[in-house]
């Protein structure tokens, strides 16, 4: 199998008309990857992706083929999913104001060319939510489109469907979490084209990777929120005082490995309601 795309995260392969995206234990903060695997996590991650899929199958068809027909070794962590030709846009949702929504509503009282009512905070829960996609850039950073722009850019017919789609899923998403103390803050999907045409879900789905989660119990507007899956790795990054944030980082100690382990099948246990054995 061929080595198509290596992210900081998960490795794409290629077999065939298939991808097989394959989600390591490697762990990034400030978009830096540390050292020290982070056990299980890839497994974690796809095993929530998958139950996700399987959830939301009657809103959108999705990429998956199989996440048993893989090479033995990689069994847990990957899945292999038909090959489609990617929508060049962040497909994102927000129902809470964070990350980059936040620094454009500061700006310009609008993210997307959504306009939103002044006096909102970080991590303020939005009226209701807002399709805010972005750019997919290469290079730089992603920017925010207008609807006109997503139009200009897939055609009207598409960019209304899509827009449906992610609200939909992200409100189904946000629904289940709440009845298990999660906010999804927001959450950001990818599209594809099937060779018949198809729009289909692609990548990965209300993962912590793509998606924002925090304990509700602790939400609190006006200051940043903790996030359910990484914090610990940040705050103990943060007390590493001779790390400037640029890679290589620092190895990671073992209790945090542990504690950020253990915060990973937290999130899956009380999503899924099963238990990561
Ligand atoms: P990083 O996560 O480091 O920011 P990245 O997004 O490029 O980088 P991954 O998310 O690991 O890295 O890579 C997965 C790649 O595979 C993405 O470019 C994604 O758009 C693409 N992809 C996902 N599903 C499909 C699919 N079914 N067909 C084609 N491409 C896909
Ligand atoms: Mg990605």
């Amino acid at each position: 199998m061929e080595l198509i795309h290596s992210g900081k995260v998960r490795d794409v392969y290629s077999d065939g008309d298939d991808l097989i995206l394959v989600a390591s234990d490697r762990v990034s903060v400030y978009d830096v990857v540390l050292p020290t695997p982070v056990p299980d996590k890839g497994k974690i991650l796809t095993q929530l992706s998958l139950w996700w899929f399987e959830r939301l199958a009657d809103v959108v068809p999705n990429h998956v083929v199989s996440a048993t027909d893989v090479p033995p070794e990689w069994i847990g962590r990957a899945i292999r999913c038909r090959r489609l030709e990617m929508l060049p846009v962040e497909f994102i949702a927000r129902g809470y104001l964070t990350g980059l929504g936040l620094k454009e509503y500061e700006k310009h009282g609008a993210v997307a060319g959504v306009p939103l009512p002044p006096g909102l905070l970080e991590g303020s829960k939005l009226p209701k939510p807002i399709f805010t996609p972005t750019t997919k850039a290469t290079e730089g950073h992603d920017e925010f489109m207008t609807f006109d722009d997503l139009v200009g850019e897939i055609g009207g017919a598409t960019a209304e469907r899509l827009r449906r789609v992610t609200l939909e899923v992200y409100e189904r998403g946000a629904a289940l979490a709440a009845e298990r103390g999660i906010i999804v803050a927001d959450t950001k999907l990818e599209f594809g084209r099937a060779p018949e045409g198809t729009l289909v879900l692609a990548d990965e789905v209300l993962t912590s990777d793509s998606s924002r989660f925090w304990l509700a119990d602790e939400w609190q507007p006006g200051r940043p929120q903790h996030a359910l899956d990484k914090q610990v790795v940040r705050d103990w990054s943060s007390t590493v005082t001779d790390w400037d944030r640029t890679p290589p980082g620092p190895p990671i100690p073992d209790d945090v490995v542990e504690a950020t382990r253990a915060r990973y099948i937290q999130l899956y246990e009380r999503i899924t309601g099963t238990t990561w054995e």
